[in-house]
């Protein structure tokens, strides 16, 4: 039999709650990675899974996933993760979202919850009826709040020129072609910071309406879905889904540099070294898309205004140029280099 412990994923969790609510029918997760830096944060998925195990290989994934991203963003933030294992229609009711937040209360704070796939402002607001541990609730006058996505475009935007900046020696994306996958929240922002400077773009998403709208709006050309891994280009920025880069796709890539939002890009940590192999210059996933969880901290902790937010995203090159240096110097690639640094922040190195 299959325990918790034996899941390729469980990586010496702190604790892992599974939450049952009969009368609304919430059935969910909680899995806190670490909480070594602070209470654990991240985000909560409502996904309808087809085998619950997967949901729990996602918790335990994204919780330990939630403590690197928190702990390279310079965060007092450890590293958590819900998951609602929604039903084949996605039924969400007002009652289970209350179930939720009283589940996320009974943690006493050690977990923090917020928007992640599948739930929105609205169901945050719910939420937050029943638990003050949540984050990603509607700003108001001037504070900071929201949805995160504009931040996290911003840090993948300001990665992108890190990153071009290292590997290409150019300090502007002008006239520089950058490949996009998705066209959504993220990517839009990504794609407007770059046309403003004068990137050409291509983007796919298997969206149509998005795609044609993003495309009217960055002057984009939109690129078939099958094809936007393997187009040349100056720069891959993934803005879609994770576990896209397999030794498959990295054969046929076609970019000097991959960086984008997407959470957990690589298929496995061995693809790290199949990019450099291959002389691509990589930006960890999750230090480049950290943007949105400093603006999410710095709502949940008040302690700063929107420019403290910028500031901060605007650290996140430092810390790409930090881990591409080191990988230089040692030979490891660049994704082992940053989670051993994240492993060395969360006390575990
Ligand atoms: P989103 O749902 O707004 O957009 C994702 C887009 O990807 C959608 O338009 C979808 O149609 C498209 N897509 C799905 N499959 C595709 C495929 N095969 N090819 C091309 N497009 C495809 O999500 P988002 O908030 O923009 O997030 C994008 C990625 O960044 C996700 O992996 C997310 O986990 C990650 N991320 C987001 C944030 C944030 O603040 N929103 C923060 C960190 C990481």
């Amino acid at each position: 039999m299959k325990t918790p412990w034996g899941y390729p994923d469980f990586d010496a969790h702190e604790q892992v709650s599974f939450i049952q609510d009969e009368a609304s029918g919430l059935c969910a997760i909680i899995a806190v990675h670490s909480t070594h830096l602070g209470p654990a944060a991240g985000g909560c998925r409502f996904w309808h899974y087809d085998n619950p195990s997967d949901a729990l290989t996602d918790a335990l994934r994204l919780s330990r996933g939630m403590s690197f991203k928190n702990a390279m963003a310079g965060l007092p933030l450890g590293g958590g993760k819900s998951v609602i294992l929604a039903n084949a229609d996605r039924t969400k009711s007002e009652a289970m979202l209350a179930a939720f937040g009283k589940a996320v209360d009974r943690m006493g704070g050690r977990y923090i919850t917020a928007e992640d796939v599948g739930m929105s402002v609205t169901d945050m607001i719910e939420v937050a009826r029943h638990t003050k541990f949540v984050a990603g609730l509607p700003a108001e006058g001037g504070e900071v709040g929201g949805d995160p996505g504009p931040h996290t475009a911003l840090g993948v935007f300001l990665g992108i020129k890190a990153a071009v900046r290292h590997k290409l020696g150019k300090d502007s994306v002008e006239g520089l072609h950058i490949a996009i996958q998705g066209a959504g929240s993220v990517a839009t922002g990504v794609a407007l910071h770059a046309a403003a400077e004068g990137a050409r773009l291509s983007i796919a998403d298997i969206d149509k309406a998005r795609v044609q709208k993003l495309a009217n709006a960055s002057e984009a050309t939109i690129v078939d879905p099958s094809e936007i891994l393997t187009i040349e280009a100056d720069v891959l920025s993934p803005c879609a889904l994770g576990a896209i880069l397999d030794e498959t796709s990295i054969a046929a890539l076609n970019v000097p540099v991959v960086a984008g939002a997407a959470n957990n890009q690589l298929f496995t940590i061995e693809d790290g070294a199949r990019l450099r192999d291959r002389g691509i210059l990589y930006a960890p996933d999750y230090v480049i898309n950290a943007g949105g969880i400093i603006n999410v901290c710095t709502e949940y902790l008040a302690d700063g205004n929107a420019s403290l937010v910028r500031k901060r995203i605007e650290a996140i090159p430092a810390r790409l140029n930090e881990i591409w240096a080191e990988s230089e110097s040692s030979g490891r690639d660049p994704a082992v280099v940053a989670d051993a640094m994240a492993m060395k922040l969360i006390g575990r190195g």
